[in-house]
């Protein structure tokens, strides 16, 4: 095999280990909406912010503070300099989506971000965000997250359900589950809904939906609530996922992920009724199991990779501790 031709630019043969690590497709082509890879830990395919020119130079979710670099490289490809934006929408606050919020307001002093009004506070002041992803990620952390710098309170901007739409020709959605006070960013004149992990990870356009459930904050019925109420009226040509880039298929992606998402509940649901070590080998069999189902969409050191950096028994034990609080949840659900 040859070269890949898909490459991003500026990423050189000596940065492609081998052929089949290209990065997927970031198809469909959206006017006005540009996909830019930030990279994370080297990694292509990961971590996806997206460039609207219009109606001012924004952001949605810039990506962790480590990825700065690769983001500067990204918007300079599309002839935009960092000091030229002027409005981050972020989807919520976890690092790999908002990370560099705080250092690219503290550089900008034009820029302003916006983001649910529940979530505003943890930019303000980061050290309980910081200490809860050093929980999860523990000595991956600094290498992964970086240094994460606190958002000038006078930029930041609290939205919150009724409020005027921060920018003309974009919706904001509340979108909980993942987290609660996640929110899409739908592009109108783009037809795109920027729906951050409302939708889960989509790493390739054929590879099966993830379901992204980190502790703490995840709460299940109000991510079926999303998935089956909040984002069935939705009406456009493509969405736009974290992790990773732009489909075509929301309404297919909605009900994958509701499926997905059920299939680890009761997993683990089983496993906690049959004791800590059945928790134990569960948790390594999803791990196990996640890299087989993406691998051969992405290749399989590519999602080797990316669930070292995501491990997807993070997501079971994110799942395990929502169940914990939540013991009757999926009997409920049931009903
Ligand atoms: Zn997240």
């Amino acid at each position: 095999m040859t070269e890949p031709e898909t490459r991003p630019p500026g990423v050189g043969p000596s940065d492609v280990p081998s052929p089949e690590l290209r990065p997927p497709d970031v198809r469909p082509d959206v006017e006005g909406v540009v996909p830019l890879d930030v990279g994370l830990d080297g990694m292509p395919g990961a971590i996806c912010t997206y460039y609207l020119e219009r109606p001012e130079p924004t952001l949605v979710d810039p990506g962790p503070s480590t990825s700065l670099e690769a983001l500067e490289a990204g918007l300079a490809g599309v002839g935009v300099e960092l000091s030229d934006l002027r409005h981050l929408l972020l989807t919520h606050v976890h690092l790999d989506h908002a990370g560099a919020a705080g250092h690219l307001a503290r550089t900008n002093p034009r820029l302003l971000v916006h983001v649910h009004q529940d979530g505003a506070a943890h930019l303000a002041d980061p050290e309980r965000l910081v200490a809860s992803t050093r929980r999860t990620f523990g000595d991956d952390h600094d290498r992964l997250w970086g240094e994460v710098v606190p958002v000038p309170r006078d930029r930041l901007r609290g939205w919150r359900p009724g409020d005027p739409r921060p920018l003309p020709g974009i919706r904001p959605l509340p979108t909980p589950g993942h987290i609660a006070h996640h929110l899409a960013w739908e592009v109108e004149r783009s037809g795109v809904l920027l729906a951050g992990d409302a939708l889960g990870l989509n790493l390739h356009a054929q590879a099966p939906s993830h379901p992204a459930t980190p502790p703490p904050a995840v709460d299940l019925p109000e991510w079926y609530r999303t998935l089956d109420r909040r984002l069935a009226p939705v009406e456009v040509d493509a969405f736009g996922s974290t992790h990773f880039g732009l489909h075509p298929d929301l309404h297919q992606r909605r009900v994958r992920l509701r499926v997905a998402l059920d299939a680890l509940a009761r997993r683990v649901a089983k496993a906690m009724a049959e004791g800590p070590e059945a928790e134990e080998a569960d948790a390594e069999a999803f791990q196990r199991e996640s890299v087989e189902l993406q691998g051969p969409f992405l290749s399989p050191e590519r999602a080797k990779g990316y669930f070292s950096c995501f491990p997807a028994r993070t997501d079971w034990e994110g799942m395990r501790f929502f169940l914990s609080r939540n013991p009757n949840v999926l009997s409920e659900l049931q009903s």
